[in-house]
Order: structure tokens, then C-alpha cells, then sequence
């Protein structure tokens, strides 16, 4: 495989995934440029999620290669693919409901403890320091979606719309440079949609690239530079979101469904 461009942060050629006899993802091929947002869109069932298991290492893909700054992190477990810089968000959340929200974004930042389990070998000093490092850390990201205030509420207290927010900022918890957000919209009434674009432009601003997941269009296409859409496991289209709209293809696949 030829050496990506520059600019390019992910590079995924041929990916594809299999369960059992459902062919969840085949031969799916693009590029994330650096400091760009792209998004995925496609029916329930398409592939979407699965595209962002195997790029973030919860599955390992049958077929194909993930490129992340110019290195092959193809099918490395979940963990080693944080620490290089690729932040996740769950579509079901995957939050613990009976711990704080502090706390539940506390986890994400020991993903990158140097202690975590192996405080063993550390003095009790330096793991105390660790463990206010990883507060402190946990304070900015909740500060950064605008939830330091209810730092101290237990997760099942909040509403649908700030637990995505929760989940978001114990992404941003590992310091990523890709974050991928699965259906960051889904369930969230109109002013909260326009938070998250809202939060989402500054955390480009910031240095992150972003590529988002989302079942509907309106909200991706107001946001992103290009659109990649997905239907039965396969790319069906790319390009800018006015091309995307107009695309045959895509309108045949959300046949039935609300578009726009
Ligand atoms: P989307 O996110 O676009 O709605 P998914 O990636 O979740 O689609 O699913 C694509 C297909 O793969 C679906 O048919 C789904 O049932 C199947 N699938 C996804 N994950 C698994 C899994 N862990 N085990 C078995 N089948 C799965
Ligand atoms: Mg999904």
C-alpha cells in the first residue's frame, strides 16, 4: 500500500468484518485528514458501528489495514489503539450508573496512568499524585462539555443528553487525537444537538479530528466537510455533504426514511 499524504491521520483500505454469516462491513475504503470532521451515515444495520469497533480495536477486522499517522495499528487491542491517540464513544454508552460522573470520566483518564494496575511498583506518594493528576485531568475534560457542575452526581441522576456529554469527556479524558463519536445525536432534543455542534467545532478547534456517526443527515451535514455513507456493509458514496444528498445511491438506500 502507497504512503498516505500527510495530512492524511486515518487511512482504513479494504476493511471488512464478518459475524458468523453476516457480512457486517466489506472492503470499506477512506481517509481522515487531519483537523477535518468526518461522518459516516447509513440505515440501521449499515455498518457504522462496526466500522468504529474494528478501527478502535474492540474487534480485530478479517480483512484490510487501519493506518494511524502513517502506522499500522491493524487489529492491535483496544487499549494500545487508545494510548496512540484514537478516543471512542460508545453508541449504548457503556457509563457505570452507579458511580459519579466524575469518576466515570476518572476512568478514561487511567487509561493512560503510568500506575493504574501496576501501582505496586510505585511509591504510595507518587500514586496519590497520580490519582490527583488524574482528577485534575478529569475536572477540565467534564469543564470542556460544560458538566464540571455535577462533577458529584451519580451517572443514573442525568439526563440522555448529558450522559452523551459524559461519555464524550472520558474520551477526551485519553487525550485523543481521532475521536469517534457513535451516534453522539441519537435521543437528544434540538438545543442539545446544537451544544454538541457547538462543542464539537471547539474540540476542532483544539487540535482534535473528529469523525462522527450518525444515523440521520441534517445534523452531520451542517457540520462536516466530507461524508462517507455505508449501506449493507459497503460504501455506497463519499464526497462533500451537497454531493452526498443529491447522490442517487444514498436516496435509494434511506428509501422509507426521513432524510432531511
Ligand atoms: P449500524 O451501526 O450501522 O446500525 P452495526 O455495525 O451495529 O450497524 O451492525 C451491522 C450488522 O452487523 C448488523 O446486521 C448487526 O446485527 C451485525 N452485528 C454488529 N455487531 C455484531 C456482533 N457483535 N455480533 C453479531 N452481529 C453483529
Ligand atoms: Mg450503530
Amino acid at each position: 500500500m502507497g504512503k498516505p499524504a500527510d495530512d492524511v491521520l486515518l487511512d482504513v483500505r479494504g476493511l471488512s468484518k464478518h459475524f458468523g454469516g453476516i457480512r457486517a462491513m466489506s472492503g470499506v475504503t477512506f481517509s481522515i485528514p487531519q483537523g477535518s470532521i468526518i461522518s459516516m451515515i447509513g440505515p440501521n444495520g449499515a455498518g457504522k458501528s462496526t466500522f468504529v469497533n474494528v478501527v478502535s480495536g474492540t474487534h480485530v477486522p478479517d480483512a484490510g489495514e487501519v493506518h494511524f499517522q502513517g502506522e499500522d495499528i491493524t487489529g492491535l487491542p483496544g487499549h494500545v489503539i487508545a494510548a496512540k491517540g484514537i478516543g471512542r464513544t460508545f453508541q449504548l454508552l457503556e457509563l457505570f450508573g452507579s458511580l459519579s460522573v466524575l469518576e466515570n470520566v476518572m476512568v478514561g483518564c487511567h487509561t493512560r496512568s503510568r500506575s493504574g494496575m501496576l501501582a505496586c511498583g510505585f511509591s504510595l506518594l507518587s500514586a496519590l499524585k497520580e490519582e490527583k493528576r488524574i482528577k485534575e485531568e478529569a475536572m477540565e475534560s467534564l469543564a470542556m462539555v460544560g458538566l464540571e457542575g455535577r462533577a458529584h452526581d451519580p451517572i443514573y441522576r442525568l439526563p440522555l443528553g448529558e450522559r452523551k456529554l459524559v461519555g464524550i469527556a472520558r474520551a477526551l479524558g485519553m487525550k485523543p487525537k481521532l475521536l469517534m463519536l457513535d451516534e453522539p445525536a441519537g435521543g437528544l432534543a434540538a438545543h442539545e444537538v446544537e451544544g454538541l455542534a457547538r462543542l464539537i467545532h471547539l474540540l476542532v478547534e483544539r487540535g482534535l479530528t473528529l469523525f462522527i456517526v450518525e444515523h440521520n443527515m441534517p445534523f452531520v451535514m451542517s457540520l462536516s466537510r466530507r461524508i462517507i455513507v455505508l449501506d449493507e456493509g459497503m460504501k455506497i458514496a463519499e464526497g462533500p455533504p451537497e454531493e452526498v444528498r443529491a447522490n442517487e445511491e444514498v436516496i435509494k438506500a434511506y428509501l422509507g426514511e426521513e432524510v432531511c
